[in-house]
Parts: structure tokens; sequence; C-alpha cells
């Protein structure tokens, strides 16, 4: 490709975006495909001769787009909603051309150096203790094992050598995302040593269960090692006692890491600061800018007061990668798993500084109204029920009917192609969950929502 052509095709992809992104509602949220249609519309071989590029974008708009789920779509009402917000999809762009490898500071000091000052000023608008150190990870799963790591480690100072002790235990809630026990099981503490602690009737954490199990668990000589607290747990959004769980971590000596992934951005808006009460007594803590502040995936970001655990747990120098030890050349590569990183800070900057701070809470109040006006018109109609409190952006209830009318009111919405919402289980019965994330979601996309849902639970065809 000749630098007059990759400008030409430059300005193409970027008019494509602009259009897209100003009406992805033209797709239908759910693509109608059949799994393997795809690859069986696909060259089973790679081509031997490069293509034309007309013939590559072609192929993207007939075949690519028509089997993409639209998480841009205003009717995504799934999981988390999320964004590909114009300021962050021109950082990858950038991201992408400079297309720089940020292991060490050597290898690019500004993904190292913007990485911590976008982290600090996200670190000051949420309201977190100034000490912690941050870093980017891809996702919250890859945050939470390496808080698990670094908690180990912090438990078991020969564990890096020696290699995993038995008898750590981790514990978190029944409503904790699986990725805790993911992590876990990467790390071989093992899914049978995963204590899921009982919840209340608003789905948070019991610390009195908790201190019981950690108590029991000492009783029987295990070594409780981390307990991960949520705020905003997955299906119900949920927020955990962190105070009083830091509390016992305190008592117990146990490292307490936050899994704030959905909820942690909505600490930018002063009135949601409630939620993280006790967080600044916590070890670690996670929130994915990918979820709700406008960042596109990945961006999951990490902060501990611990980096030395980290450092302890991942710290491994090749003789190549050695460089001089100036305190100021922090080298992410010893912070994780990960030896290469992307620029993710970049388009994580570009968002905060186009939209500023008052910009982005703007954005999450937004969405937390609409579900609560969505909540309110579900407690006025008598034909449904709320199954949980919705103090942020999701509301989950359920049809007074069976499961199955329940799964058939989902499936009929979602066949709309306007609408997609996803649905939990809670306390042993199938409930619809409504997420409220994404930028192009108005008040009439909710309406037209709970429309399509009324109209389903009417028993006919959505929107019929
Ligand atoms: N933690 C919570 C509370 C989540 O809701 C999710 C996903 O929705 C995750 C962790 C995992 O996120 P990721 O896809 O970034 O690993």
């Amino acid at each position: 490709m000749t630098p007059e052509e990759f400008r030409k095709y430059g300005h193409q992809a970027i008019d494509w975006a602009a259009d897209y992104l100003e009406h992805p509602e033209r797709y239908p949220v759910l693509p109608a495909v059949k799994p393997g249609e795809l690859t069986d519309a696909l060259p089973a071989r790679g081509p031997e001769q490069g293509e034309a590029m007309e013939a590559i974008l072609a192929d993207f708009e007939r075949l690519i787009v028509p089997a993409t789920t639209h998480w841009n779509h205003p009717g995504f009402m799934a999981y988390f909603g999320i964004s590909a917000s114009p300021p962050g999809v021109l950082g990858e762009i950038f991201a992408a051309a400079l297309n720089v490898n940020g292991m060490l500071w050597k290898s690019s000091p500004s993904v190292v150096e913007l990485e911590q000052v976008t982290l600090g000023w996200l670190r000051q608008w949420t309201g977190l203790p100034e000490d912690w150190f941050g870093c980017i990870y891809d996702t919250a799963s890859t945050s939470t094992m390496h808080a698990l790591a670094a908690a180990r480690e912090f438990a078991d100072a020969d564990c890096r050598t020696k290699g995993a002790r038995p008898g750590m235990v981790v514990y978190t809630s029944e409503q904790a995302h699986s990725s805790v026990e993911k992590g876990a099981m990467a790390l071989g503490i093992g899914q049978d040593n995963v204590r899921k602690i009982a919840v209340d009737d608003a789905f948070r954490m019991r610390p009195e269960a908790l201190a019981a199990a950690i108590e029991s668990d000492r009783a029987l000589g295990l070594r409780p090692c981390c307990v991960t607290a949520t705020v905003g747990t997955t299906s119900t959004t949920s927020v955990d006692p962190v105070a009083a769980i830091a509390e016992i971590c305190r008592r117990y000596g146990i490292w307490l890491h936050v899994d704030a992934a959905y909820a942690g951005s909505a600490a930018v808006a002063p009135e949601f600061r409630w939620a993280f009460e006790g967080c600044e007594h916590a070890d670690s803590m996670t929130t994915n800018p990918h979820k709700w502040l406008m960042t596109p995936v990945d961006c999951s970001v990490f902060y501990t007061r611990h980096p030395e655990a980290l450092r302890r747990a991942f710290s491994l120098v090749p003789e190549y990668l050695r460089t001089a030890g100036d305190p100021r050349a922090v080298n992410l590569m010893d912070y994780g798993v990960p030896l290469g990183r992307r620029f993710r800070a970049l388009k994580l900057w570009f968002v905060m500084r186009s939209f500023g701070r008052e910009g982005l809470a703007a954005a999450i109040r937004e969405h937390v109204r609409l579900a609560q006006e969505l909540a309110r018109w579900v407690d006025a109609d008598e034909r449904f029920e709320r199954t949980a409190p919705a103090p942020f952006s999701v509301v989950c209830f359920r049809y007074k009917g069976t499961d199955e009318e329940n799964r058939a009111i989902q499936e009929r919405v979602n066949a709309s192609g306007e609408i997609f919402i996803s649905g939990t289980v809670l306390q042993g019965r199938f409930t619809l969950r409504l997420a409220i994330g994404n930028r192009a979601t108005t008040e009439a996309t909710v309406r037209r929502a709970w429309e399509l849902i009324c109209g389903a639970a009417r028993g006919g065809a959505a929107g019929a």
C-alpha cells in the first residue's frame, strides 16, 4: 500500500466510522447469523497474493458487519453497555499507528509515563488514595488474577521460588464475577479453595459470614490470603459493604481486593461515591474504563498500595531487557505476566481530555437516571416485579409468571433487532436484566425497550 493509498483508504475508514457511530441503529443490534455461517462464507485458505483494498473493504461491509453484534447500538442493553466514543476511537488510531511496545520505559517513555499520568488523574477523579500505584491490563479478569497473585505473594514470600503452598484460601461473595474463581484456578490455588460467602437480600456479601468462614479455615490450619469484594456485581450491581469487609481483612491480615469493573467509573460523579466507602482501605482495586468510561475495549485499570508485592510476584529481568535503575523510569513488564503492552493509556487520555470529568459524570448520571425511570415503570406495572435493588444503571425484574414465560419474553424482545437484553438467575428464579451504558441510548430507546417487553409479556411478537 502506498502512502497515497493509505491516506485515501484511511479517509474512507474514518468516514465509515463516523457514519456508523452517528447511526448505529441502522443495523440490527443482534446479527441474524447462524453459528459457522461467517466461517463458511470466508475462504478456507488465506490468499497467496495480496488483494485490492476495495475487495477487502467490500467484504468487511458484506460479510463482517452483518455478523457483528452492535455494542454501539442504542438498544444494546445486555451484559454491561460500552461505548466506542469518537475521542477513544481516535486514540486507538494513533496507538495503532505508533505501534509501540511499552514493556520498558526505554522501549517507549510515552507509554509508561502517560499511563502513570492518566491513572493519577483517574485516581483523583474517583477519590482514591494518592499513593496508590496504577497500571493498565487488558481486562478485569487479568487485573483480578494479578491481585490474587500479589495477595499470595504478600502471604507467602517463598511462593515465587518454592511454588504455591497448599492451604491458601480466597474469599468472595456468591454474587462475585467468575473471574475471581478463574484467577484462583490459574494460580493453582484451586476452585475448592474459593469460599463463596453468602449474601443478604440485597445481594451484598454478609460480613459476619465472611468472618465466620475465615475463623473456621484458620482453625483448620488453612491460610486465608485474599478477600475480593465487589462494588457493582455483575448480575444486580449490588455493592458489598467494603468498609466492614476491610475491617475484617485488617483484623486477620488478609489482602483486600475490590472488583469495581463496572461501577468504578461511577465514582467520577460525587453522588455515587457512597458506594466506594471503605475502598481507601483496600490493598488493590480494579475498574474498567472500557465498560462505563467511554473508552474502547480493552482497558482495565489496576491500582494497588503494594506495588512491591506485584513486583516480587512478577519481576524477572532477562539480560537483554536490563536497564539503568532510574526510579522515574518505571518498567511496566515488572508488574504482571505480559512483557509487551499496547499503548492503552493513549485512548484513555483522549477520552479524559475530551469529555473532562464533568462530561463523563454527566453521561453516567444520565444512564442512571434512565435506569431509575425504567425501575419506576416496572414498579408501577402490576404484571411485573423487581428482583433486586437498582443502585446504578442496571434494572433486574421479572414478569410475574414462570421462568419459561420470562425466557420467552427475553427471546421475543431480542428477536426484534431493536433491543438486546440479558437475563440472570436470582434466588433460583430466572429474571430479566436491562443494563444501560451506551452513549447512544436515550429515553426514547428505554421507552421502546419497555414497550417491547410489555408487548412480549402480552404473548404477542415483540413490537406487534
Ligand atoms: N468483574 C465484574 C464485576 C464484571 O461484571 C465483569 C464482567 O462483566 C468482570 C469482572 C470481567 O470483566 P473483563 O471482561 O474485563 O474480564
